[in-house]
């Protein structure tokens, strides 16, 4: 039995497989999860593999994040897959940008394609009824959650279950922005329609190096030296969130509180960053200041927050207007020019410029 709620956590310094699967052997015995993979299981790790980009900038899973887990799981004979979605890219390219590439082939470690689809039927969700999932993504034994731990313009953080987003194949991701616009709530709620039907049986967040600033693709490293471990994904998103000093609580743990998903304390950590407590000062992206608050609607539509193009660091690739899930992006005249009124604020272009060439910030109108 796994206590529902409970969270390891632990220092670790550096990207050493054997450190880190240490301390992943430690928390997995002290959460009572060391024997929830079995011989012969067929497990799907889900790293964050957002954009394809140079592990150091602390963008995605680091690759000696997956050889630790690999480690740990060689003696018990399951049979190991990675996968993502990636905002753009083929899965293959994105994994070679990733550094995953040398790390899965020498431990063979199989690709698995997102892009095959199932919706999943469920008149009990949230607010997604028809659910559009990655078929891989509910036909593994198990599912090994690796997210990333950074701030997000849109929802304040990214951590276990907003890696879990990953599992809605490609151009279906557009659809669900569009259809939350900014609501951040609605949003939240679809993460946790997903978290339902894609339950982990860990998760183990890579905090070595996170993000803080323009997350998740546009901020700045930081070492935060956290690795956290949970069976249980809200729980460890609000207790990460409480250590990291975020200065509210993010609509996934509000939505999560309010459908009784987190316990009445929010969870209780334990190991050895939880027993000498740090709380960094994060500092979260811009846009992800827009508080809940009476008054909020009012607020939003006299203040927006809104992405803006940096020209000189534009090289008019032409990613951002291409997946605009609101298709309000368009060049003209050597420049990318945004629809503010039909903006929906969803951030998506900020996520995927290559460049960085996108900030989120407020102004007035739109
Ligand atoms: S994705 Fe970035 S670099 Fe490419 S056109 Fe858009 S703003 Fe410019
Ligand atoms: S311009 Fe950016 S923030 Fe606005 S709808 Fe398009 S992708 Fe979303």
């Amino acid at each position: 039995m796994t206590d529902s709620g409970k969270v390891y956590f632990d220092f670790c310094f550096e990207y050493d497989a054997s450190q880190i699967a240490a301390s992943l052997s430690s928390g997995l015995t002290a959460l009572g999860l060391d024997k929830s993979i079995k011989t012969g299981d067929r497990v799907l790790l889900k790293p964050n593999l957002i954009v394809g980009k140079d592990p150091r900038l602390a963008v995605t899973t680091h690759p000696e994040i997956v050889r630790a887990v690999a480690m740990v799981l060689s003696d018990c004979g399951a049979h190991l897959s990675l996968g993502d979605s990636p905002g753009f890219g083929s899965l293959e390219g994105v994994l070679e940008k990733c550094g995953l590439q040398p790390v899965m082939r020498e431990l063979a470690i199989m690709a698995v394609s997102f892009s095959e689809e199932k919706v999943v039927t469920d008149s009990e969700n949230l607010v997604a009824k028809k659910l559009p999932l990655a078929a891989a993504a509910l036909e593994f034994d198990k599912v090994v959650n690796l997210p990333k731990l950074k701030t997000h313009s849109m929802m304040g953080s990214t951590l276990a279950v907003k890696n879990l987003f990953g599992c809605v194949p490609g151009l279906k991701k557009a659809a669900w922005h569009l259809r939350a616009g900014h609501d951040r709530h609605f949003f939240a709620r679809v993460m946790l329609d997903i978290y339902k039907h894609v339950r982990p049986v860990w998760n183990l967040l890579d905090g070595i190096t996170g993000m803080e600033g323009e997350g998740p693709t546009g901020g700045s490293p930081r070492n935060f030296n956290l690795l956290a471990l949970s069976a249980d994904a809200p729980a460890l998103d609000f207790l990460v969130e409480e250590w990291l000093g975020f200065p509210e609580a993010t609509p996934l743990s509000l939505e999560a509180r309010k459908l009784g998903l987190l316990p009445e304390s929010g969870g209780f950590a334990i190991g050895p960053a939880a027993a000498e407590p740090l709380t960094p000062p994060i500092k979260p992206a811009r846009g992800a200041a827009a508080a809940t608050f009476p008054g909020q609607r009012l607020w939003r539509r006299l203040f927006v927050k809104r992405p803006k193009i940096a020209r000189t660091r534009c090289h008019l690739c032409r990613v951002c207007v291409q997946h605009c899930p609101a298709q309000v992006m368009k060049l003209v005249d050597a420049e990318i020019v945004i629809d503010y009124k039909r903006c929906i604020r969803c951030y998506c272009c900020q996520e995927l410029c290559p460049y960085g060439a996108i900030r989120v910030g407020f102004g007035i109108g739109g």
